[in-house]
């Protein structure tokens, strides 16, 4: 399919705008350029946070029915023109367009579940008569506003991981200056623009599309940005957490997430969930399944099996429903894969299969016999490449998942109920699923991580918390 090249404005505090300086979005399956956006400039975000002053005090203001009708709103828009979102995800970005439609509806979910949790910005009384002296007080706190929100968002879910940041943000009465990355703007600006077609107020909601090197800093370190909700790599998110100074923060980081297959699972289902949970998204997933874990018994069953499944995968035209996996973000990314994958089979590791790149893409790989500490065992590969190794018990099996800096969420699968339970206590990570891979994510469910994964969680209600203070009331009768 033959794209037009689209000059897109970006959203400055409810006007779409553009400048000489552009940046050109380029799908990465061909390299074809598919639009150019403004190269936001420092003064650009200076504008987008001094508009979100006004904002904040016009959202904070606005009454809960109309935040509930515009995210609504938002989200049938968004319905109408499922895919054409769909199709911007797949040509902007790494996804199959099956990959791309998923996304779409849970976008649309999070945001309806941002409506619905916009009603629920409740408080609570509290008994201050439960020290002396305080008899006749009476009061409560309810949950008030942040301010300014500075949002900074990665690649691999271009749509839905913005409206993790925006819906919440408007659902609990703050204004929110989006900067997405570079490489993938345009689903981040189709979404302000149903936000402004369903009436949101202008300065509640900015998105600037502009280099985090450039544009970044100012939006990190200005004092009236209450908070940084960031999604992204840990070195940027270490980056950003030092330079943010006196305000909140929030980070979705990355992970290298374990999977564990007790001899008692079912290999069928978990060799099925545990490749899908690999390759989604080319691997370019914080949840994706990079470590497989599994009991001696069961390792060369689940191992043939898992490569018999893996080398089924039809990689290619992402527009094509036929295709199961696309390219890497860029061949840069696909080259920092090849290397890690060269240096573990260096090292000793053996490849199963794939290991292959033609350009930006790589061929869904399986490593085996890979020592623990060469470093795609170690850190995020970010790429469609995953180890498995034999455990002897399930003991070992949780220290080896243990003993790295990440901890976003993990898998196990097993009937074993009382396995499973020793599983949930001593992994250390944001969220254990049973009979899933790490893979597994409702967006209304609290989702972050621990040690290098971040701090903080999102899923709707979780975000809205962190995107509140508490203002406590009290009454001496
Ligand atoms: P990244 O390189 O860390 O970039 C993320 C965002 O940070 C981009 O918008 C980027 O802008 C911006 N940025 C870069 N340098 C900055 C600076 N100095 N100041 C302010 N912003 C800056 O991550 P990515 O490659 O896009 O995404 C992949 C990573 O995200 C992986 O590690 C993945 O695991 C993680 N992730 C985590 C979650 C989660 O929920 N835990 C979800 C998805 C992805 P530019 O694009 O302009 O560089």
């Amino acid at each position: 399919m033959k794209v037009r090249v689209a000059q897109r404005k970006m959203f400055l505090a409810g006007k779409w705008v553009d400048r000489d300086r552009t940046i050109t979005v380029t799908n990465p399956g061909n390299n074809e350029a598919i639009a150019t956006v403004p190269a936001a400039t420092k003064e650009d975000m200076l504008e987008a946070i001094h508009a979100a002053k006004r904002g904040a005090e016009i959202s904070a203001k606005l009454p809960v029915f109309r935040r509930i009708e515009i995210i609504q709103s938002a989200a049938s828009y968004i319905e109408e023109e499922k895919e054409d979102f769909a199709v911007t995800i797949a040509l902007e970005g790494s996804k199959t367009i099956r990959e791309a439609r998923k996304e779409v509806e849970r976008c649309i979910q999070t945001l309806r579940i941002s409506a619905e949790e916009g009603r629920r910005l409740e408080g609570k009384t509290i008994p201050f008569d439960q020290s002396s002296g305080n008899e006749n007080r009476l009061g409560y706190y309810s949950l008030f506003p942040i301010g300014i929100i500075g949002a900074i968002t990665p690649f691999n879910d271009p749509l839905n991981l913005v409206a993790h940041k925006i819906g919440p943000a408007i659902a609990s009465g703050n204004a929110i200056i989006v900067k997405p990355a570079t490489v993938t703007p345009l689903s981040a600006l189709k979404l302000a623009d149903v936000f402004s077609r369903a009436g949101l107020p202008n300065g509640i909601l900015s998105v600037i599309t502009g280099r985090g090197g450039e544009v970044g800093d100012t939006l990190v370190t200005h004092p009236d940005v209450r908070m940084i909700s960031f999604t992204g790599g840990l070195e940027t998110g270490t980056e950003i957490a030092n330079k943010a100074g006196l305000k909140k923060i929030s980070m979705e980081l990355g992970s290298n997430s374990p999977v564990i297959v007790l001899n008692d699972a079912n290999l069928k289902h978990a060799v099925e969930s545990t490749v899908s949970g690999a390759f989604w998204a080319a691997g370019q997933n914080c949840l994706g399944v990079q470590r497989v874990y599994i009991e001696q018994d069961s390792y060369e069953a689940f191992t043939n099996q898992f490569i018999e499944q893996t080398k089924t995968y039809r990689t290619g035209d992402k527009l094509l429903d036929s295709t199961d996996m696309g390219p890497l973000i860029n061949e840069r990314e696909a080259i920092r894969v090849e290397k890690l994958v060269e240096e573990a089979l260096k090292q000793g590791a053996k490849l199963e299969c794939g290991g292959i790149r033609d350009g930006a893409y790589y061929e869904p790989t399986v490593l085996t016999n890979v020592p623990t500490d060469v470093t795609i065992a170690r850190e995020e590969i970010f790429g469609p490449v995953v180890l498995l190794f034999s455990v002897d018990s399930l003991q070992e099996a949780i220290e080896k998942a243990n003993d790295v800096n990440y901890g976003l969420q993990a898998g196990i699968f097993t009937n074993h109920l009382q396995a499973a339970f020793e599983a949930i206590q001593q992994l250390n990570v944001g969220g254990v699923m049973v009979n899933d891979s790490s893979d597994f994510r409702i967006d209304s469910m609290p989702f972050g991580g621990v040690k290098g994964s971040g701090l903080g969680r999102e899923g709707v209600k979780h975000a809205i918390q962190e995107m509140t203070e508490p203002k406590v009331v009290c009454f001496n009768l």
